[in-house]
């Protein structure tokens, strides 16, 4: 038993970002490797900025990566309401609490909090005018992955605004005391509101939990330097969804983001990312958003894939572009996909990979071309090969071998002399899938019937 207990603490104000997504996957690694409890909250106090569309497409997200909540929205339990927007009496008693511990005043409407210490007032450069300032004693965060932190607060600020509507800093700590969290593990932007919470910790005479401030993402090398953007490709989680990116490919990949473990191991099942998930793992500096890796991983994932499941995903990326409809053989797709499956690293590439498969307007390779034509000896390749084939009555990947190897003996050349020119006309293109198999599946009407346009256009 283990009494960890974590939260992820959205504010649904926007499309979901990586940066929030890896926030929600830290939290629920800790929780599911040390057996604790991951509560969703949904931070929505912020009436202006919510929206119910970002709130859905948040939940979405979550869902697609397989990041489930023990408590959250849809659950019942002691520690609810999980929307902040429904815990207005909660927040009015523990405002009372503070006040009737002396430690607010009011002024122009809004409620303050009291910093404890001597004040004096102090000409602000930024504010432009004398403000009252508070000496403090500075507040030590021990942070589990920057280490010691000294900040210190020397302003009161605001627990609820003029409006009624309670701050951010005031309900995001009631509820970490009244959720019993243990550990807030959250993005480093928030490393300098830490201060005030624990302040807020100390006034309510709670121990403040363990604190563990993520680094932030930084652009991948070809976008520029910095922190990523929401419009740096691959910031938006929707977007992996709309590309046919694999949930777990994604979710691997996001795990990466400052953590890795300690062999460097990349591809890791959830079970493996799970048992070796710590927070000592996750650095300090920094982590580059690396659109490569993500290819990577991807990859792995496809070709790890049981063909059906292959074949779901696949179809769909093919019925998009409109390559395959509801009158495409099943049998010939799964044959082509067979194939193809090993050789691209994202469904979003299959269409481009794949196209002559399902259509005979393909395009062709201008690369692949020149590459073919250079030796000027294409045409006559084509010209010797073309009757071998027609004469074939088997139609398989030995006999076509065969064919092949027997014309290779018979003008004293490799096989290999015939391959690049015969992919070209079959395919437009100078790589694809194993020669020989693409050969027997295209069939041998179509790839005759290519072989004589490639004849005529280029001769
Ligand atoms: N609602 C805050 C945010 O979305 C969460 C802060 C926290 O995790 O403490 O940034």
């Amino acid at each position: 038993m283990t009494n960890v207990r974590v939260r992820f603490a959205p504010s649904p104000t926007g499309s979901t970002h990586i940066g929030t997504a890896r926030t929600a996957l830290f939290n629920w690694l800790y929780a599911r490797h040390t057996g604790g409890v991951f509560v969703l909250r949904i931070e929505d106090t912020d009436k202006e900025r919510n929206t119910q569309k970002a709130l859905d497409e948040l939940i979405q997200g979550l869902k697609w990566l397989g990041i489930d909540w023990d408590e959250g929205p849809g659950t019942e339990d002691e520690y609810g309401p999980y929307f902040q927007s429904q815990r207005n009496d909660i927040y009015a008693s523990y405002l009372k609490k503070l006040e009737d511990a002396g430690r607010t005043y009011e002024k122009e409407g809004a409620i303050y909090f009291k910093l404890e210490g001597e004040r004096y007032t102090e000409f602000d450069q930024y504010v432009g005018a004398e403000i009252e300032k508070v000496k403090t004693q500075p507040v030590v965060i021990d942070d589990l992955i920057r280490g010691k932190v000294t900040r210190r607060e020397e302003r009161d600020f605001v627990l609820q605004r003029s409006n009624g509507d309670p701050s951010f800093h005031f309900v995001n700590v009631v509820d970490d005391i009244a959720m019993k969290i243990t550990h807030v593990i959250r993005g480093e932007d928030h490393l300098s509101n830490t201060s005030k919470h624990v302040e807020l910790f100390n006034a309510f005479g709670f121990e403040p939990p363990k604190f563990a401030h993520l680094p932030m993402i930084l652009k991948s090398p070809k976008d520029g330097k910095g922190k990523m953007s929401k419009r740096d490709k691959g910031a938006l989680i929707a977007e992996y969804r709309e590309r046919d990116f694999l949930p777990e490919a994604v979710r691997n990949f996001i795990a990466l983001l400052g953590w890795s473990p300690k062999d460097d191991q990349e591809v890791l099942s959830i079970a493996e990312l799970v048992e070796r998930f710590s927070l000592d793992g996750v650095q300090k500096g920094g982590a580059r958003f690396d659109e490569k890796k993500m290819a990577h991983i991807n990859f792995e994932y496809m070709k790890a894939m049981p063909i059906e499941a292959y074949t779901r995903s696949a179809s769909s990326a093919l019925r998009k572009t409109k390559l395959i409809n509801d009158d495409t053989n099943q049998d010939y797709l799964a044959s082509c996909l067979k194939i193809c499956q090993a050789k691209i690293d994202s469904f979003e590439n299959l269409p481009g990979f794949a196209s002559y498969f399902f259509s005979e307007d393909y395009p062709i390779n201008e690369k692949a071309e020149s590459k073919v034509f250079k030796k000027g000896d294409a045409i006559t390749r084509i010209q010797e090969i073309t009757p071998v084939l027609e004469s074939l009555e088997d139609w398989s990947e030995a006999t076509l071998e065969t064919a092949f190897n027997q014309l290779a003996e018979k003008l004293a050349a490799k096989p290999f002399a015939w391959f690049p020119v015969v992919r070209f006309a079959v395919s437009g293109t100078n790589s694809g899938p194993d020669f020989l198999p693409m050969l027997k599946i295209l069939g041998k009407k179509r790839v005759l019937a290519r072989l004589k346009n490639t004849e005529e256009k280029y001769a």
